[in-house]
This record gives structure tokens, C-alpha cells and sequence, in this order.
């Protein structure tokens, strides 16, 4: 031994050695970019840049309180809690309705589904429509959607203004829980859109891009083996999903870290509606509008981190993330939305006031959403219900049936227990003369939604969703439930 460490050979080894090392210190694979650091005031100089990419997150049946950034004591979403902490945060956002097509014609258009007119199984956006991602192809940006949803597939008009819009590959399948109450399962896993999307980052990384991401897992229950367990209700599972969920949205924010696009790109996470675990009678979505199918959360991440953090406190809603979105990179504006930029109130939430009169008038704007109960079957009269939250009231009526009109007052009752309507009989009146007005407001520039028929094909995947359109075995079911089912309350569909 000792001879060995009195040999100038060692000396020399350990020479070799460091230098070998300080060698390879050089050639490092990845080294994580400098986050650049900015505040209010630097948000309207990004439309200045024309280096900046955009990447949208749709985390489909995503209700806002089960996310950590949002109150939720479980640790569901360590990822997006920790970027969220340094972007924006909108504490109340209200979808458009509360289920995936008529919301998401509602977002991606910026107008209500009383003027976009989509709102049952058969309705497609027409080519007139101009939509975000047919901007952002004007503009000279690879546009690419990959989504997991038949709802907003091809054929229903989702897909204009995108070079590229597919369903991935079903690859991944073992590791995950299938805990969906639909005995029929989608095909595959969110980690099929994670890595078509990063795939694409990977090929365009030297491009401006705009990347549309609809992930789908958490609507089915689906988590890999390795999500923390929650317990064994439904609503458990759903949370491990919304874990799972997290992991991918980070995956896809380790990809931009990787190929240093942190700094060139906004990444905004949202979602089409939530999800109801029994708060007022059902199970599932697309059957109410109540807090817990209608609010959801919306962040959005800029191409440099705020210290600390924005979050808007006001009432906005998904017809307003693509006015906002299209403002912050200075594109043109989506004809006829009537969604607002929230750029104003962004600015004044972090203290940077320079155009206030908007600011104050987005703050006092009532946001409305509706749903068509009819909406997935053939043949029916439409059952419409509509919802405004103004100030701090949600006030809901049912155009069918006799179901008297709901109030409920968020500051005092944020859960809606307690239905405010026979007490204030006045604020009713004043409320439903405001909804009243809304639904005055027909269609849309083009004209309304286009009726596309549904193949066999697509009808299969459709029901693979969990959503049900009638044939005759299940109309003579739906028969015998139809009673039960016209009860606002009484739900179990998806
Ligand atoms: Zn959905």
C-alpha cells in the first residue's frame, strides 16, 4: 500500500484525472438559462419582441379549487403552484359553460355560446369564424394542436389555423389507473400528448411556435402508479389525476428549460369547466352551472418570472384568455369577441396603472355562461340554462320546466348552500332583467354554429368520452329517467 502512494504514478493519475474533469466541466450538455426577472411594467414591452412563442395548456375538467395555488390543502399540483407563484394568477375565472364543445367554442372564439350558437352535439364553428390559431399562422408562427377531447376534434371546426392537429399515437400504457366511472376508456394517456408535444418544441425550437396541448386525463380519472393515493372515492382519484396532470405540465416546462426557451415563451394553463362530486346533487359536468362545473383556474406565465407573483382578484372569464393573450404578444385582436384583454388588470394588480378607465370598467362587467341540457340528444327541444356571476352574486335560471331561479352570495357563501332568491326578490328582478338583455343578443357575426353529421366512427369515440348521444336501447333508459332527470339538481352525466 504504502509503495503505491509514494509512486509518482498516482501523481500522475490524479493529474490526468483533473484534467479530465476540467475538460468535460467545459463541454456541459445543459446548462439552465438565467430566468430573466421583470415586473408590471415591463409586460406591454413583450408585443414589442418578435421572438416570443406561445404554448396553451388545456387541462380539461380542471376545477379551480383542487388546485394547490388556489387554497387546496392537498398537494395535487406542486409544478404549477410553483410557476404560478411567480406569473399570473386569476383567482375567479368562469367558464362558458360546463361541458368541453360549448366552452371551448366559447374560448377559443372570446364570444358567449349565445353568439357562437354551439352549444349541442352536432354543432360545429363555421370557416367564417376567424379563431387565435389562424392568427397566429397569419402572423408567421408554427401553429400545431395536439388534444386527447373527440369534442374539439377536426370536424367540429377546431382545427382552422393549425398546420398541424392530431390525436397522438396511443403508446403508453402500462403504470396507469384507469379509475373512470365510464366503463368505456379512452385510448392511451397524457403522456402521449406530452411527448407528440415536445416533439414538436424539439423541431420547431428555432421558430416562433404557438402549441395547443388539451390534456384529458384528469376528466377520465387516469394517473400513473407512481401519483400519490388520495384515498378511494371518486373524488380521490380525481385528485391523484390532477397530481399526475402536474407531472406533465412539468415535463413540458422541463423542455423549454433544456432548449432555453423559458425566456421567449408564455405558457398559459386553463381549463374548459369542472367537475361536481355531489355539492348540489350530482356527479360529473354538463349538467349545471354551479361554482363547482363553472370556475376554473387560469394562469399564465410570462417569458420572465415576477417577483413576486400577480394575482387578479376580479371576476373574468374564458372568453377573455385570447383577447388577453393576443394583446400581450401584439398580435390583432379576434374579431367580434366580446371577451376583454385583462392586460389593464394585470397591470394594476401589480401596481403599474396606466390604463385605468379599462381596468375599472372590466372589474364592474357581469360574466355569463350556458348550457343546453338537450345538448347530447337527437331530436329534443333545448333545455337552457344560464348563469351570471356579477359582483358577488351567481344567479342561475332554467328555461325549462319549473325550477324557480337560484342566488347565492360568494362573499358570505362561497361552497352555494344558501339560495338567496325568495329573501331578495328585488336583486332577482334586477338580475334576470340583465340576463334577459344578454339573451336579447343573438349570434354570432357568421351566423350561427354549422350542423355537422357524426359518423359511426366518431360517435364511438365520442361515447368513449363518457358522453352519451341517444340510440334507441339508450333513449328507451333515458325514458324511464327522464322524470328524475329534469330536476336541475338531480345529475350523473358527464
Ligand atoms: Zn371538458
Amino acid at each position: 500500500m504504502r509503495r503505491i502512494v509514494d509512486s509518482p504514478w498516482l501523481f500522475f493519475i490524479l493529474a490526468a484525472a483533473l484534467l479530465v474533469a476540467a475538460a468535460v466541466s467545459q463541454f456541459r450538455v445543459y446548462t439552465p438559462e438565467e430566468r430573466a426577472l421583470g415586473s408590471a411594467e415591463d409586460i406591454a414591452r413583450i408585443r414589442a419582441r418578435d421572438d416570443v412563442n406561445v404554448i396553451f395548456i388545456l387541462v380539461d375538467t380542471l376545477r379551480a379549487d383542487r388546485v394547490g395555488a388556489y387554497g387546496y390543502p392537498r398537494p395535487t399540483t406542486p409544478i404549477l403552484d410553483s410557476h404560478a407563484s411567480k406569473g399570473i394568477r386569476f383567482a375567479k375565472v368562469e367558464s362558458q359553460s360546463s361541458w368541453t364543445k360549448a366552452s371551448m367554442a366559447s374560448l377559443w372564439t372570446g364570444m358567449y355560446p349565445q353568439r357562437t350558437g354551439v352549444m349541442n352535439y352536432s354543432h360545429a364553428i363555421p370557416e367564417e369564424a376567424v379563431l387565435p390559431a389562424e392568427l397566429f399562422q397569419q402572423a408567421g408562427f408554427r401553429t400545431a394542436g395536439i388534444w386527447r377531447n373527440g369534442w374539439v376534434a377536426n370536424n367540429f371546426g377546431f382545427d382552422q389555423g393549425f398546420d398541424l392537429y392530431i390525436r397522438p399515437t396511443p403508446i403508453r400504457r402500462p403504470g396507469v389507473q384507469r379509475k373512470t366511472p365510464s366503463s368505456h376508456a379512452l385510448m392511451g394517456t397524457d403522456a402521449d400528448a406530452t411527448e407528440s408535444a415536445i416533439e414538436f418544441i424539439e423541431a420547431y425550437q428555432r421558430e416562433r411556435f404557438f402549441l395547443y396541448i388539451h390534456y384529458m386525463d384528469v376528466h377520465q380519472y387516469l394517473y400513473a402508479d407512481t401519483s400519490p393515493d388520495f384515498g378511494s372515492t371518486f373524488s380521490d382519484f380525481y385528485d391523484s389525476a390532477i397530481h399526475w396532470t402536474d407531472r406533465n405540465i412539468g415535463f413540458i416546462m422541463d423542455a423549454l428549460e433544456e432548449r432555453d426557451l423559458r425566456n421567449r415563451t408564455i405558457v398559459v394553463i386553463a381549463s374548459d369547466h369542472g367537475e361536481a362530486f355531489f355539492e348540489h346533487g350530482g356527479e360529473g359536468h354538463a349538467r349545471t352551472l354551479y361554482r363547482e362545473v363553472q370556475q376554473v383556474p387560469l394562469v399564465v406565465l410570462l417569458p420572465f418570472d415576477l417577483a413576486p407573483g400577480i394575482v387578479v382578484e376580479e371576476t373574468v372569464a374564458n372568453v377573455d384568455i385570447w383577447p388577453t393573450v393576443l394583446d400581450l404578444v401584439g398580435l390583432p385582436s379576434l374579431e367580434g369577441a366580446e371577451g376583454r384583454s385583462l392586460v389593464p388588470l394585470v397591470e394594476r394588480a401589480g401596481g403599474h396603472t396606466v390604463r385605468a378607465a379599462e381596468a375599472e370598467q372590466l372589474a364592474e362587467r357581469p360574466v355569463f355562461s350556458q348550457l343546453d341540457r338537450s345538448w347530447g340528444r337527437m331530436g329534443d327541444e333545448p333545455k337552457p340554462v344560464v348563469a351570471m356571476v356579477k359582483g358577488p352574486y351567481r344567479y342561475i335560471e332554467w328555461h325549462f320546466g319549473a325550477s324557480p331561479p337560484k342566488l347565492f352570495d360568494h362573499d358570505a357563501d362561497p361552497l352555494e348552500k344558501n339560495d338567496l332568491a325568495e329573501e331578495q326578490p328585488d336583486l332577482v328582478a334586477a338580475l334576470a332583467r340583465d340576463i334577459e338583455f344578454f339573451l336579447s343578443e343573438e349570434n354570432t357575426t357568421w351566423g350561427g354554429p354549422k350542423e355537422v353529421e357524426i359518423d359511426e366512427m366518431r360517435m364511438h369515440q365520442l361515447r368513449a368520452l363518457g358522453y352519451v348521444i341517444e340510440d334507441r336501447r339508450e333513449l328507451r333508459e333515458r325514458e324511464r329517467e327522464r322524470s328524475a332527470e329534469e330536476s336541475p339538481d338531480g345529475s350523473t352525466a358527464q
